[in-house]
């Protein structure tokens, strides 16, 4: 049987046209992280189902519908991870890392799965970095979480972003606030969208999530959870507000933040940015003092975000921000086929003692072609190797933004790029 074969709905291939973006940025985020003591952590991409439905929640979309899970040989049921939040508690637990130290910093970046409807900047496998804070329960904890997931935008040249907050308090506060919800719903039931009829019956706190113009309209006077928090929540998010507020992060205070996992209490923020379309939500993170117990561990409290990396890449390919260089350093122009020996020796060297780009021909193209190529890729220098140059010891390099030539002995190669040329 022969013909074309091609990848699956929603998953994409990272071409090398990209590649550089994604390694910088990637390399960009592990570096911040670092620089505020978190550690990196990388779980398994596939894990038991129970550890999803028992941690996201049976009442969710994500473990609804959107799982990629499928029986083992021996009955097990596995699945895809659609986030890392519970395999990263899973791993904590499982490994005692609660043990080693009071307080665990970690993150991750590493690719998640949900059977979601395809889109700008909705895929069906895609990447997530986030941080995950595991043994604080105090508000200058939710404060770091926060700094850390807008900085990185920030530093990135992304400015024009909103932090939304909110707290959604304890259980109870929830549980109390959700019942009036229920019945301030109620007399509106067939006036509202179709899921959110079900959602009514199954969680009505995400009936807050919807999108629904006739949802929003009626939810315009609904009661507001602040009014439903105890004492000590509304005070420990007043703790959040003012922290950030010494730190100059402006926030929007969203009473409809009540995100859609099950395992969060307390302080919840989403960022969102315009420039990424209608899926808005670049990043999505709070406070989940009940997971680790739930998941078996003992009682420790959590708080952490998420963040898409494609939808923050895809920003930063909108507004061309430059942090990245895609030119080489020098191209080796081979000029028969006894120089290629030569050429390679020389990239060789020059990557190794300068630690530079350096490319060599190995198509065996017309010496037109290899400069054509050369000016491809913004290349700074071209060195020429042919027969003459063989036999004098000697090759030309040629300066490709000035366009002046010199001659440089091979054995000292490296140090005429040595001297005065910064290496990017
Ligand atoms: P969530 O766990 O749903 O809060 O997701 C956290 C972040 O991951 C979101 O804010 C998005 O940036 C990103 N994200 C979630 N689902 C998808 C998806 N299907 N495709 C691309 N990015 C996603």
């Amino acid at each position: 049987m022969s013909g074309q074969i091609r990848n699956i709905k929603g998953t994409k291939d990272l071409l090398p046209s990209e590649s550089k973006l994604w390694l910088e940025t990637e390399s960009i985020i592990h570096n911040f992280m670092s620089l505020h003591g978190y550690s990196l952590i990388r779980t398994p991409i596939f894990e038991k189902t129970e550890l999803f439905s028992r941690s996201i929640g049976q009442d969710t979309d994500i473990v609804n519908k959107e799982m990629y899970t499928w029986l083992d040989i021996d009955g097990t049921s596995l699945t895809l991870r659609p986030e890392l939040t519970a395999s990263v508690i899973r791993s904590y637990i499982q490994n005692n890392l609660g043990n080693q130290s009071p307080l665990q910093r970690v993150y991750y970046i590493d690719a998640s799965f949900r059977r979601e409807r395809p889109q700008k900047g909705r895929q069906r496998q895609f990447t997530q970095y986030g941080v995950e804070a595991i043994g604080s329960k105090n508000p200058e904890q939710d404060v770091e979480i926060i700094l850390i997931a807008s900085r990185i935008y920030q530093m990135l040249g992304i400015d024009d972003i909103e932090i939304h907050i909110n707290s959604i308090g304890s259980k109870e506060s929830r549980s109390q606030y959700s019942e009036s919800l229920v019945s301030f719903l109620s007399p509106y039931k067939k006036d509202l969208s179709k899921i959110s009829q079900k959602r009514l019956k199954t969680n009505p706190l995400r009936i807050l999530d919807s999108k629904s113009e006739k949802d929003i309209k009626i939810l315009e006077k609904a009661p507001l959870i602040s009014n439903y928090l105890s004492k000590d929540d509304s005070q420990n998010f007043e703790e959040i507000l003012n922290l950030l507020n010494n730190l100059n992060i402006k926030i929007i205070i969203n009473e409809k933040l009540v995100r859609g996992l099950d395992y969060y209490n307390g302080m919840t923020f989403e960022i969102l940015s315009d420039d990424i379309g209608s899926q808005s939500a670049l990043c999505g993170g709070g406070r989940y003092d009940k997971l680790v117990e739930y998941l078996g561990g003992k009682a420790t409290p959590a708080v952490g975000f998420a963040a898409g990396l494609e939808r923050l890449i895809m920003i930063l390919k909108d507004k061309q921000k430059n942090i990245i260089s895609n030119n080489i350093d020098i191209y080796i122009i081979s000029l028969d086929e006894k120089s290629i020996s030569y050429s390679f020796a020389i990239a060789d060297k020059l990557r190794n003692t300068l630690g530079i780009k350096v490319v060599c021909e190995t198509l065996r193209r017309s010496m037109k072609s290899q400069l054509r190529e050369a000016n491809k890729n913004n290349s700074k220098f071209t060195i020429l190797v042919g027969e003459n140059e063989i036999n004098n010891e000697r090759v030309t390099i040629k300066n490709m933004e000035d366009g002046t030539q010199t001659e440089a002995p091979i054995d000292e190669i490296e140090n005429y790029f040595g001297v005065d040329y910064e290496y990017k």
